[in-house]
């Protein structure tokens, strides 16, 4: 296959060069016009386009379940959602329940994906019980590809852990080189705050953002990053949102520790005024960390830029409004938590370029390239270069579109960002050489994604 016309973008720079793809694999990136090359290659034109590193999503939930229900999206529907999007690699979380084995969660969640996934896919794991058995088999899960492990600050009786569990966690990880991320929102105060509402008789969801303040999240993360820097741990905030998290995380990386965080596109776009929207519509938007004040938003894109934030995931967990958000009327606290983005997180920072936020390259860096050094996938993944997977995304830097339920593939009655004009469109998607989404079609087929073993963190210092 030769990508001719388009302008190659990476994390460093753009290049005006024409791309060879050589069964699943990038086999040369060449100069325009300096050779011919044989017309054995199927050529697809890009004049005018982008040719960007296939998105990475490091953080999705898929089929996952919550309160009695389960996210809605299949590792099908949600992978074939996130190709439509220009995204080719997802990392999910395998989760592990309280009285199991992180080994048999992992075994469930393989089976779940096997043979269903129309891009390549990895897992974290999310360890919920941390006893001496769970601990000997986080190195097992290593062996396995499993170089990550989430643990949760919020979530009392479900997910969450003591300082104490968490922090024989990181002891663990810290033999391993092992990344520990983090949900950091104190959550025995949390559960305080939603109660004293709940007798209130506030029961709205705007009350989801009010029990959960900033300032929770950010005590929350300076106690996470004390507990690595006593551990000597690597650590990564997942869902960053608030200013408060992330001056903690500012301050760790200034003095030199292995400290990362990522947010998402809702805390970049959507506000607590979406939280507070009449006749139960806020539900819509009910995800934890909550939405915040629009302050928040401006200093996120602040930490894209200084890299305090280093990637954009979209904590994809979506929960139909109809029968699951509903089970929250009256019950705030019922409300399952999630919010549907793994189609759209390309578009929505791409519309963070268009508005002058971030710049194309940073663009790439926060969506792919930093994702897969993050997570043990590079060089295979996250770049434009020979002997990459071909994993590229031909993208559209003047098509306009809307994003709407009508129109997306996301397995979830509705959009987050319903009505929401957007530059940009993906033209093609193309996963290990394979055009899975092409002129408005998809073309690729559950299965074809691939499970990936991934190695450490690449940015330890
Ligand atoms: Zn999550």
């Amino acid at each position: 296959m030769l990508i001719k016309g388009g302008t190659v973008v990476t994390a460093e720079g753009t290049l005006e060069a024409d791309v060879v793809v050589e069964g699943e694999k990038i086999a040369a990136l060449i100069a325009r016009g300096a050779a011919t090359i044989g017309s054995a290659y199927e050529t697809i034109d890009a004049t005018d386009m982008y040719v960007i590193p296939g998105g990475i999503d490091a953080h999705t939930h898929m089929e996952m379940p919550f309160g009695g229900t389960f996210s809605v999206d299949t590792f099908e529907t949600g992978t074939k959602a996130a190709a439509w999007g220009g995204t080719t690699t997802i990392i999910d979380f395998a989760v592990q329940a309280k009285g199991t084995s992180l080994l048999a969660a992992l075994d469930k969640w393989h089976e779940k994906a096997d043979g269903n996934c129309a891009i390549d896919y990895g897992f974290h794991m999310i360890v919920s019980d941390v006893n001496d058995g769970t601990l000997k088999e986080m190195d097992a899960c290593i062996a396995a590809g499993i170089s990550s492990f989430k643990m949760f600050m919020a979530y009392p009786g479900v997910f969450y852990s003591t300082d104490g569990e968490i922090l024989r966690a990181m002891q663990q990880a810290s033999r391993t080189g092992a990344t520990i991320m983090m949900h950091a929102e104190n959550g025995i105060a949390i559960d305080e705050l939603v109660a004293q509402a709940v007798a209130a008789g506030r029961t709205d969801p705007v009350q989801h953002g009010l029990t959960r303040p900033p300032e929770l999240e950010g005590e929350a993360t300076s106690r996470a990053i004390t507990l690595a820097k006593v551990a000597d741990c690597p650590l990564y905030i997942v869902h960053l949102s608030a200013s408060h998290a992330l001056t903690a995380v500012a301050a760790a990386r200034d003095a030199g520790q292995n400290v990362f965080a990522e947010t998402c596109p809702q805390y970049l776009y959507l506000s607590l005024d979406d939280l507070a929207r009449p006749d139960f519509e806020g539900a819509k938007f009910v995800a934890s960390p909550p939405l915040r004040t629009p302050d928040h938003a401006a200093a996120l894109w602040r930490g894209l830029r200084t890299n305090d934030l280093a990637v954009v995931s979209t904590d994809h967990c979506p929960f139909c409004f109809k029968e699951q958000k509903e089970r929250g009327r009256g019950h705030v606290s019922k409300i399952p938590n999630g919010i549907p983005g793994v189609e759209h997180r390309m578009d929505l920072l791409h519309q963070g370029v268009v508005a002058g936020e971030i710049t194309l390259e940073r663009w790439v860096e926060t969506c792919s390239t930093t994702p897969a050094r993050m997570f043990g996938l590079y060089p295979r993944k996250g770049v434009i270069a020979p002997g990459a997977d071909a994993d590229i995304v031909i993208y559209d830097p003047v098509a306009t579109q809307t994003i709407s339920v009508a129109t997306h593939h996301m397995n979830v009655d509705y959009s987050a960002y319903e009505g929401m004009p957007i530059t940009g469109k993906v033209a093609m998607t193309i996963s290990r050489g394979q055009v899975v989404v092409a002129d408005g079609e998809f073309t690729g087929s559950a299965g074809h994604g691939a499970f990936l073993a991934r190695d450490l963190n690449q940015y330890l210092v």
